[in-house]
This record gives structure tokens, C-alpha cells and sequence, in this order.
């Protein structure tokens, strides 16, 4: 495949980019401190580099347009950005006392169509380059001047159904951005077949798999999550923990469980008993996620009380548990609904 940008090229490989423009190769050095460490967007800003090059531009950068900015009143920061196709993506920087989360999209809409999801709702665009990816953690960085700690793969897309430019991010992110890679966190809802190879994959190119996956359970049985997940269907819920089990076998890392709360749907305390069936034995952790309300849809969010029972009940039964604060709603901005606005879509 051609090369689209140099972000997301290690050091080794920027050099011998270098080289192969007839340049020496400690160019591909600045080039990889310009990206990395100062964070350049443009040619221009690489003023360490002869004006006739930057002038040249012989590839893009692979740095992405801010189109929006919202800065929630809890400091949430939510950014739509464009890339060079003219489409445009989320991405959500979530900031407390010492942590910076930045909620990273990994394709342009969704094909899965769960029907609590915004994103859904309109369909897959294209996934996105690693490039992309890697943009937003930097856009993020620079807007809040402040180096990102945590990255989630909980933005808008399927992880899964771009495992290979995600996990080329990872890469990047770890090595050239200094991450953790146990800060990384890859959510899906569940892709069949997709799973295993997963880790097998991070393990052959990454020589690790140490990023923590997250798996978006939403419901006890089989029935009431083909409901709210129609691509369930094709994946039998006995299937999918026995798939999370091989991930905990490979990457010897606990799998985290998500679980929206939708109210007097999935949320009654027979249903948390349930799920404390399906989970137990695994080395996991439950993150409850109460509903964010979107247009389309007429779910319900439960009320806290009802959440804290839910919660309750989990740990009464040894699950390990916690509940994920909605962040940045005063903007009315929550998963996936600043685009939508932006486009008309609500
Ligand atoms: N496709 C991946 C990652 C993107 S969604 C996945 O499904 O895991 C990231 C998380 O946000 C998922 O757990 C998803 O179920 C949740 N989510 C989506 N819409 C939501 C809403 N309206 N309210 C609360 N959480 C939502």
C-alpha cells in the first residue's frame, strides 16, 4: 500500500523514508522528534529543515483540521476533526486530577448498528489510517496542553473491523508517543472471528498484547442482546466469553466487561444476578454505563439509585465493579452526537 503520511512511522522507518527522498538520514530523526515530541502540523513548523524541502512537502504529514471545539464545563474537551477526504470524526478529551483519557474514533461511523448508539445510526463511512488515529491523541495533547496518560478506543467505530491500523496505533502510540500500552484500552462490541487473532496479531507485530480489552456486554443472555445488538446474532454469547477467556489466556490481562444501563430494560437486580453467572470465574471487571439519551431512540436512563442497586448487587457477589461518570453532557455532546448535530442529524 502507498505510504499516505509519515505520522505513525517510527524512527527507523522515517530514516529510511529519508533516504529513499536522497536525503540523509538524520533528517528522518527530526522528522521523528517534529511529529512526536513538538507535535508539528505542518511542514512549515519544521523549521529545522532546508526551506526548499518543507517548501516540497514530498508527503503529507498526516496531521487532521480542527472543524469543532467544545470544552465542557468539567473540562471535557470534545473535538470533531476533518481529514483530507472532507469527513469528519470525534474525539473526546476527558480530564481529571491525574489522568488524561483521550477517546479515540477508529473508523468514520459504524457498520454494527447497535440501536442505543448514535453512531450507528448512520452507517459506516470508511475505517480510519493509523495516521488518523495517532492524530487525535496529538490534536488532543496540543489543544489541552497536556500529555495524554490513558487511550481508549471508545469513540466512534469498530475497533475490530480495523484490528490492523489499530493496532498500528498502538504501536505508535507506545513507541513513539511514549505510552503504556496497559493504559490502552480497546472496546468492542464483539466481531466473530476477530477476536482470537486479536491477540495472536499484537503478539506477532507487537511482540506483546499488553492493551486491555473491553467488551460491550450490555446484557445477560443471548435474546436481550440481539435485541439491542442486532450483529449478536451471528455471534452465540457462550462463544463470545469463551473468546474473551483465550484473550485473558494470551495477554494475561483482565477483561473489562462494559455495560450500558437502560432503564426497566437490562437494569432489574435479577439481571445483575445473571450477568454475575455469565462473568463469574473470569478475570474481569464491570464497568456499568448508565444510557447517555439520544435522539432517535426511546431508552430510558435509570435513575442512580437504581444503578447503585445494580452495582450492588454485582459486587454482593464478588464481581469487581464500577460505574463511569457521564462526562461533558452540558455540551449535550455525548457519544458520537456532536457530529450528528453538526450534520443535521437530529
Ligand atoms: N464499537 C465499540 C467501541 C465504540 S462504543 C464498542 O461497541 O465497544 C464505546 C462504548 O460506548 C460502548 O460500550 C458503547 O456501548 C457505549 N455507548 C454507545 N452509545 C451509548 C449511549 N447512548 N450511552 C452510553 N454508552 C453508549
Amino acid at each position: 500500500m502507498a505510504l499516505k503520511a509519515l505520522l505513525g512511522l517510527s524512527q527507523a522507518q522515517l530514516e529510511t523514508w529519508a533516504k529513499d527522498q536522497g536525503l540523509p538520514a538524520f533528517r528522518g530523526r527530526q522528522l521523528h522528534d517534529w511529529l512526536y515530541a513538538k507535535g508539528a502540523r505542518q511542514w512549515n513548523d519544521i523549521t529545522v529543515l532546508p526551506a526548499a524541502l518543507r517548501q516540497q512537502a514530498p508527503l503529507p504529514l498526516g496531521r487532521s483540521a480542527e472543524l469543532e471545539r467544545y470544552l465542557a464545563q468539567d473540562g471535557t474537551l470534545k473535538l470533531l476533526l476533518a481529514t483530507d477526504d472532507g469527513l469528519s470524526l470525534e474525539t473526546v478529551g476527558i480530564p481529571t486530577r491525574d489522568r488524561l483519557t483521550v477517546c479515540v474514533s477508529s473508523q468514520v461511523g459504524c457498520p454494527m448498528a447497535c440501536r442505543f448508539c448514535a453512531t450507528g445510526k448512520e452507517g459506516l463511512q470508511r475505517s480510519l489510517a493509523p495516521h488518523e488515529i495517532v492524530d487525535q491523541v496529538l490534536t488532543v495533547r496540543e489543544v489541552m496542553q497536556r500529555r495524554p496518560s490513558h487511550v481508549v478506543f471508545m469513540g466512534m467505530g469498530e475497533p475490530l473491523l480495523n484490528s490492523d491500523h489499530v493496532l498500528t496505533a498502538i504501536d505508535c502510540l507506545s513507541r513513539d508517543l511514549g505510552m503504556a500500552m496497559r493504559q490502552i484500552t480497546v472496546s468492542t462490541v464483539g466481531v466473530p472471528n476477530t477476536l482470537p487473532r486479536l491477540a495472536e496479531l499484537a503478539l506477532e507485530r507487537l511482540g506483546r498484547a499488553q492493551f486491555t480489552l473491553a467488551v460491550s456486554l450490555h446484557a445477560p443472555d443471548q435474546a436481550l442482546r440481539e435485541e439491542l445488538i442486532p450483529t449478536a446474532r451471528a455471534y452465540p454469547y457462550e462463544q463470545l466469553l469463551e473468546d474473551c477467556r483465550h484473550y485473558v489466556a494470551i495477554s494475561g490481562r483482565r477483561v473489562s466487561f462494559e455495560y450500558i444501563l437502560l432503564g426497566n430494560l437490562n437494569d432489574s437486580p435479577r439481571q445483575a444476578q445473571a450477568l454475575a453467572e455469565q462473568v463469574r470465574g473470569f478475570q474481569s471487571h464491570v464497568n456499568l454505563i448508565p444510557y447517555n439519551p439520544i435522539a432517535e431512540e426511546e431508552f430510558q436512563r435509570p435513575e442512580p439509585a437504581r444503578v447503585e442497586a445494580f452495582a450492588g448487587a454485582l459486587k454482593q457477589r464478588g464481581v469487581a465493579v464500577s460505574v463511569r461518570a457521564s462526562r461533558g453532557l452540558d455540551q449535550n455532546a455525548a457519544c458520537g452526537q456532536l457530529r450528528r448535530q453538526r450534520q443535521g442529524g437530529r
